[in-house]
C-alpha cells in the first residue's frame, strides 16, 4: 500500500495546444453559420471560455505556493482502444478526421483547433496514468490536471467543451486492464455530468454519484429520478440542488447520501470529476475553499475505508482563474495531509477572544 498522504499531480503540456479561437475560419457548413449568427448577436466579443490559461494559472500557483510533498509526473496519450471502451468507433473516426483543423463540434459552441485532438488524447491518457499510479500503489492519491474537460462527452457526441470523457475512460481502463471490480465516480462539478451518466447508465460496476445545479441549468439532465436502468438501476445517484447552494448543502449530501451509498457499493477505486465552478466566483453555487477541503476529507476517508486509500481526481470545469487555481491547491493540500477548518468556522476563535477582550467595556453600571 502507498504511503499515507502521498500525492502525484499529472500534467502534460500537450493539453495546452487545444486553443479554439472564433477569429479564424472554421470548417464551413450549417453549424458554422448557426454559431456565427449566435455569436454576432452577442453585444460583447466572445472568446472560448475553456482556454489554456486555466492550466497555466494552476501550475503557476503551485510553483509560487508549493504544496509540501507534492510530486509531479507527465502524462501520456490514450490509445484508440482505450477511448473505444466508452466512445463509439464512428464518433472516434469523426473526431480523428478533425486533426489539424478548426471546427465546431456542437451548437453549444464546443470547438476544436489544430492541436485539439492530440490534447484530448493526452487529457484522457493522463487520467489513465493517474489511475495506474494509484492502482500500482506508487501513490495514495493523484490529480490529473487536464483539459479539455470530459464529463459532458457522450458515447457519440462531444458537448460542453468536452471531446473525450476523461474520467469515464479512466474508470473503464481500471475495470478492463487493472483488475478493479467496482469504481465509484463522484462528480462535484456544478454542471451535471450527462456524458458519464450515459456511459455507465446500465453498468452495475461503476457508480456515478453527481451533485450539481438542477435543470434548467446546463446541460438540463441529472434529475433525482434518474437512477440508471436494468442491472445498473441504483448505481446512478443524482443530487440536483437549487442556485447558490453552499457548503452545508454539499456536506450534508456527502455525509447523508454519498457515505451510505459508498458503504453499500464498496468500491475498490474512487475517481472524482472535480470541477471548481461550484465556487461563487463562477456565479452558480456557493461552495467555499473550506467546503472543497471538507468534501476532499470525506472522499479520502471513504477511499481509506474501502479502497486502500486509492483516490484519483480528474479536472473538469472551473472558469474563474483565481477560484479554479485556489480550489485545486486546496484539494492537493488536504490530500497531502494538510488541515483545513470546518467550513463556516474561520475566525470564530478570534471573535471569542475579541468578545472577552471587549466584554468589560460595555457593561452597564447601575
Ligand atoms: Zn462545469
Amino acid at each position: 500500500m502507498a504511503d499515507p498522504n502521498s500525492v502525484i499531480t499529472f500534467y502534460d503540456e500537450r493539453v495546452l495546444t487545444h486553443q479554439p479561437s472564433s477569429d479564424v475560419p472554421f470548417l464551413p457548413g450549417r453549424l458554422d453559420r448557426r454559431i456565427r449568427k449566435l455569436l454576432s448577436s452577442l453585444n460583447v466579443p466572445w472568446t472560448y471560455p475553456e482556454h489554456p490559461g486555466r492550466l497555466t494559472t494552476i501550475r503557476h500557483l503551485l510553483e509560487v505556493e508549493p504544496v509540501p510533498g507534492l510530486q509531479f509526473e507527465s502524462g501520456m496519450a490514450a490509445t484508440r482502444e482505450q477511448l473505444g471502451r466508452v466512445h463509439t468507433s464512428s464518433f472516434l473516426a469523426h473526431i480523428f478526421e478533425l486533426r489539424g483543423k478548426n471546427a465546431w463540434l456542437d451548437n453549444d459552441t464546443t470547438a476544436v483547433s489544430p492541436g485539439s485532438i492530440e490534447a484530448a488524447e493526452v487529457a484522457a491518457g493522463t487520467s489513465i496514468a493517474a489511475v495506474e499510479a494509484v492502482v500500482q500503489g506508487r501513490t495514495e492519491s493523484a490529480f490529473a490536471l487536464v483539459r479539455p474537460p470530459g464529463h459532458h462527452a457522450e458515447p457519440v457526441r462531444a458537448r460542453g467543451f468536452c471531446l473525450f470523457n476523461n474520467v469515464a475512460v479512466a474508470a473503464a481502463h481500471a475495470r478492463a486492464a487493472l483488475g478493479c471490480e467496482r469504481v465509484l465516480i463522484v462528480d462535484w462539478d456544478v454542471h451535471h455530468g450527462n456524458g458519464t451518466q450515459d456511459i455507465f447508465w446500465a453498468d452495475p460496476d461503476v457508480m456515478v454519484f453527481d451533485i450539481h445545479r438542477a435543470s434548467p441549468f446546463y446541460p438540463g439532465s441529472g434529475g433525482l429520478e434518474e437512477v440508471g436502468v436494468g442491472l445498473g438501476e441504483g448505481t446512478t445517484v443524482n443530487v440536483p440542488l437549487p442556485p447558490d447552494s453552499g457548503d452545508e448543502a454539499y456536506l450534508r449530501t456527502f455525509r447523508d447520501i454519498l457515505v451510505p451509498a459508498a458503504d453499500w457499493f464498496q468500491p475498490d477505486l474512487i475517481l472524482v470529476a472535480a470541477g471548481f465552478d461550484p465556487h461563487p466566483f463562477d456565479l452558480a453555487m456557493n461552495v467555499s475553499y473550506d467546503g472543497f477541503a471538507a468534501m476532499t476529507e470525506i472522499l479520502q476517508m471513504l477511499a481509506r475505508r474501502h479502497c486502500g486509500g486509492r483516490l484519483v481526481f480528474v479536472l473538469e470545469g472551473g472558469y474563474h482563474l483565481l477560484s479554479l487555481s485556489r480550489g485545486v491547491r486546496t484539494v492537493l493540500h488536504v490530500l497531502a495531509g494538510g488541515e483545513s477548518p470546518e467550513p463556516g468556522t474561520r475566525g470564530l476563535a478570534e471573535v471569542e477572544s475579541a468578545a472577552a477582550f471587549h466584554r468589560s467595556a460595555f457593561l452597564q453600571s447601575d
